[in-house]
């Protein structure tokens, strides 16, 4: 059994060892695990003692990829990392029926994470690497990992190689999802164990190491083998329209969810009455035709282990706003709804370059030198789009334009786009930025 690596702490300089997974290994009976702990020990002024053995066993300090008797130094950073790098490992599988502590759990069976040391306290022919574990494709009882203390005071990702570390000893290999604690691909800290089915890889794609995996989806692993832990809601919120607002026929609903594994899917509930649902991002709504007056608004978002979460606000149905009238503040209005106006950072008309810096979620390029944020408008109607702005095609519907001296929103000096404006030719055609 050789060991699989950590990312290494200097970029570029890694040193990456894949063995071979183990000739034919048992078929996974399902049964209990060997142990529902993880123990994080944090090597001490003495370090870390290990002994070298065929078979790990955390009770005994013996550990299969030790080079011989060896001691793994002192985690030397600060208190404070040491108390973060617990928490977030603790964070990291907290969606799960296992427990980390790092206070030495004693003669029970457990799976430790060693901190401290450099690789080469361990053996020699990893100079480069953050952290290292056995692997058989499966778990391994009373595995002995490690993670080395040579990413400094930086607990985020020391957390990111126990956690991956760890999970190695469950049978977990290397996969490309940067979101995730198995990868090597750098990005946003912390990682977690996602309910994605993920292509195996290091920094490019590759054939699972382990037989019958095509792809490996760790959430579905590791609460495979620990059961689910506590539940832990998503976090839900109603980005658009604001609480207390009033809101015209059609208004649409703009909804923002998060979960430390995978949001399900998120519904819409208008007065208690379910309105709508989306399994996908962005979670965004068009409300039902409303009587006048006030309603409530909730959003609740479910994660895969059935949690939920909701955000709720209350709205007021009032009648379909025109160009002149029927909109609060810098709103504006398009079809009847007002929304956000070029006054509004985002909003109809804003220049742009990707869709997510648009309230609309809809950043188009109409052949002009600068983009802009933009509605979707019904082409066949007079007026549907605010003072300054006109209704050109865009795919099969239309969108609502900056018009050529409009006024509006420094469209630009280009002569394509106002020139064939100007002739009245509604050619341009909008292209999408997803
Ligand atoms: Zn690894």
């Amino acid at each position: 059994m050789l060991g699989l690596l950590a990312p290494a702490f200097a970029a570029g300089t890694i040193i990456r060892i894949h063995p071979p997974p183990p000739i034919a290994p048992p078929p996974k009976v399902a049964q209990a695990p060997s142990s529902n702990i993880i123990y994080l020990r944090r090597c001490p002024p003495g370090g870390c003692a290990v002994h070298a053995g065929q078979i790990d066993d955390s009770r005994t300090q013996t550990s299969s990829i030790a080079a011989g008797d060896v001691t793994i130094g002192q985690f030397t950073q600060p208190a404070q990392v040491w108390t973060d790098l617990v928490q977030c490992v603790k964070d990291t599988y907290a969606p799960y029926g296992v427990v980390v502590t790092d206070v030495d759990p004693g003669n029970v069976p457990h799976f430790e994470n060693i901190v401290g040391g450099s690789p080469t306290d361990l053996r020699s022919d990893i100079p480069n690497a953050g952290g290292v574990a056995p692997f058989t494709c499966d778990e391994i009882p009373n595995a002995i990992t490690y993670t080395f203390d040579v990413y400094g005071p930086d607990a985020l990702s020391l957390c990111w190689t126990a956690s991956q570390e760890t999970a190695h000893a469950f049978g977990l290999e290397h996969e490309l999802l940067q979101a995730d604690p198995m990868t090597y691909i750098g990005g946003s800290l912390p990682k977690r164990f996602r309910d994605i089915d993920a292509t195996c890889g290091e920094y490019t794609a590759r054939a699972c190491m382990c037989p019958a995996r095509p792809t490996q989806n760790s959430y579905r692993m590791i609460v495979g083998l620990f059961g689910p832990g506590a539940p832990s809601p998503p976090t839900v919120m109603i980005t658009s329209p604001a609480d207390g607002k009033s809101v015209q026929p059609g208004f649409p609903i703009a909804v923002a969810a998060t979960d430390d594994v995978r949001v399900d899917h998120v519904e819409l509930y208008i007065d208690g009455t379910l309105a709508g649902s989306a399994a996908m991002e962005p979670y965004d709504f068009t409300a039902p035709d409303l009587a006048l007056g006030a309603h409530t608004i909730e959003a609740r978002a479910i994660d895969v282990q059935g949690t939920p979460a909701s955000a709720m606000i209350g709205v007021t149905s009032v009648p379909p706003c025109t160009q002149t009238k029927g909109c609060e503040g810098t709103d504006v209005c398009v079809q009847g709804v007002c929304i956000p106006g070029p006054k509004q950072p985002g909003g109809l008309g804003a220049i742009c370059q990707m869709n997510d810096e648009c309230l609309s979620m809809n950043c188009a390029d109409g052949g002009e030198p600068l983009k802009h944020c933009v509605a979707t408008c019904d082409l066949g109607t007079k007026g549907v789009c605010p003072l300054g702005f006109s209704c050109v095609p865009d795919g099969a519907t239309g969108a609502c334009w900056p018009a050529p001296e409009g006024g509006c929103c420094d469209a630009g000096g280009s002569p394509r786009g106002p020139a064939l404006l100007a002739a009245g030719l509604l050619v341009l055609v909008l292209r999408r930025r997803r």
